[in-house]
């Protein structure tokens, strides 16, 4: 990033004393990462208001809703949503690309062939563009009958609070420069069956684009659970166990050394916890280990199908009465998605762990690939790897079987492959980052084909 590094290399004595005592004594210590402070203060609870109350102005933005009309409908939504891009990216000298994928599709709720299109601002990153973190919402909406396109739609929770997200996030970030590529994806036809995310996710085939991850925001703004809960302080992140593409051999190799819960997508919603945790104030990530809420999917699903890692990001409690209704109010009790219940203070928080999120994604080196360890009927564990462009260095990170999050880890500088004495390679599970000369730092890659995060499902299966 090219904000100002705040003391580089600065290690407090205490600190420098317990790394020396696990790191090699010759390899010096990468520094704590900086510049996310900025970040975070940038994101604007204004901004974010100001952008669902324009999209409550559409009316509906059912994805088969008027698109001709400059004032209602998806069409209206979309051009604006596109503007908005286009504003963004002459506010930074023309850093944005904006552009429209499209698909022609029919389905069980899309009887007639209808255009689903995505909007879309890309960020190019300053030395291997190629590689892409992505974030996305969606911009359509519904009532109850799933079809209905005519009736008021308004979607300020579902997802205009996730478009939001993704806008504020692009505004933030496009004053930064980023050695990966950025996208920020406002996508349609999630409700009629997630066809905006595998839009989104076929163009980055397309573009040969590898994909880091996809952060898909949907229903992030409310704090009054229906199950009665206030909560402004936590935020919930899904992530699939066990790769949606994994193949057959993969799986019996998985079965048998572990990784049912080392997905990449899974490593990233860690990631997304020590994110928060380190940087942000009265605020958490939970992570759920499931692909999406039970029963029920978001635009995430088609990037995992693809082969793309992705988490879902959803508020702590939902609010049913306020999702997919028709706007009236039966035995007291009001119903709709309407702008009165989004806490805007809440979804504030919710963009600064994304942006914060993308930031470091994309300003640290790619996750290293080649991880896998060695050590059978031995006393010591031997993890190697292969390097990776931008890295200066790598730590290697073990668990307990049982512990959700990375344990212990030990900086090895500038090395392929380390030993772990006298830890047994049965008893823990394993991986390693990358981190850049700045100190950011990519997700921890889980040794073995299950927690790759190669694209396209490796085609060598663990030893
Ligand atoms: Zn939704």
């Amino acid at each position: 990033m090219n904000t100002p590094s705040l003391r580089p290399g600065f290690v407090p004595a205490f600190v420098a004393l317990a790394l020396s005592c696990a790191a090699h004594a010759d390899a010096p210590q990468p520094p704590q990462p900086s510049g996310l402070r900025d970040i975070a203060e940038a994101v604007s609870a204004d901004e974010l208001k100001s952008t669902i109350a324009k999209l409550v102005g559409f009316g509906t933005r059912h994805t088969l809703s008027d698109t001709k009309s400059d004032k209602r409908g998806i069409g209206a939504a979309r051009r604006w949503a596109q503007a908005r891009f286009v504003a963004i990216g002459k506010d930074c000298g023309g850093c944005l690309e904006v552009v429209t994928p499209s698909q022609t599709v029919t389905g069980k709720r899309i009887p007639q062939p209808a255009e689903v299109m995505d909007v879309v601002a890309i960020q190019r990153g300053t030395d291997d563009a190629t590689r892409v973190v992505v974030i996305t919402g969606h911009l359509d909406s519904r009532v109850t009958d799933v079809m209905n396109v005519k009736s008021d739609a308004p979607g300020a929770n579902d997802d205009g609070s996730g478009t939001a997200v993704v806008i504020e996030t692009a505004r933030v970030l496009s004053k930064h420069k980023f050695k990966a590529t950025i996208v920020y994806g406002v996508l349609s036809g999630e409700e009629q069956g997630l066809y905006g995310g595998k839009v989104l996710a076929d163009y980055a085939k397309q573009q040969g684009w590898q994909v880091e991850t996809d952060l898909n925001n949907d229903i992030v703004g409310n704090t009054r659970g229906q199950d009665g809960v206030n909560d402004n302080t936590i935020v919930r992140v899904f992530s699939e166990g066990t790769k949606s593409v994994e193949t057959a051999d993969q799986a019996k190799d998985r079965r048998y050394h572990g990784g049912e819960i080392d997905s990449p997508s899974r490593n990233v919603a860690r990631f997304m916890a020590d994110i928060a945790q380190k940087n942000l104030t009265n605020f958490r990530v939970r992570m759920v280990y499931r692909t999406d809420r039970y029963g029920r999917g978001g635009d995430q699903v088609p990037f995992l199908e693809a082969g793309y890692p992705a988490v879902r990001v959803t508020e702590a409690h939902e609010n049913y009465t306020r999702q997919h209704q028709d706007l009236r109010t039966e035995n007291g009790v009001r119903y709709g998605d309407t702008i009165d219940g989004v806490d805007f203070a809440y979804l504030a928080q919710v963009a600064r762990l994304n942006a914060l999120t993308l930031a470091s994604l994309a300003a640290a080196p790619a996750p290293p690939g080649g991880v896998d360890i060695e050590g059978a009927v031995a006393s010591d564990t031997t993890i190697h790897w292969q390097p990776v462009a931008g890295a200066t260095g790598y730590r290697v990170w073990w668990r307990d079987t049982l512990a959700p999050q990375w344990q212990q880890s030990r900086w090895v500088g500038d090395a392929t492959k380390t030993t772990l004495k006298d830890i047994v390679v049965d008893d823990a599970f394993f991986g390693v980052s990358a981190i850049a000369a700045d100190g950011f730092e990519s997700p921890v890659v889980f040794a073995g084909t299950a927690g790759s995060f190669a694209s396209a499902p490796a085609d060598k299966p663990h030893p």
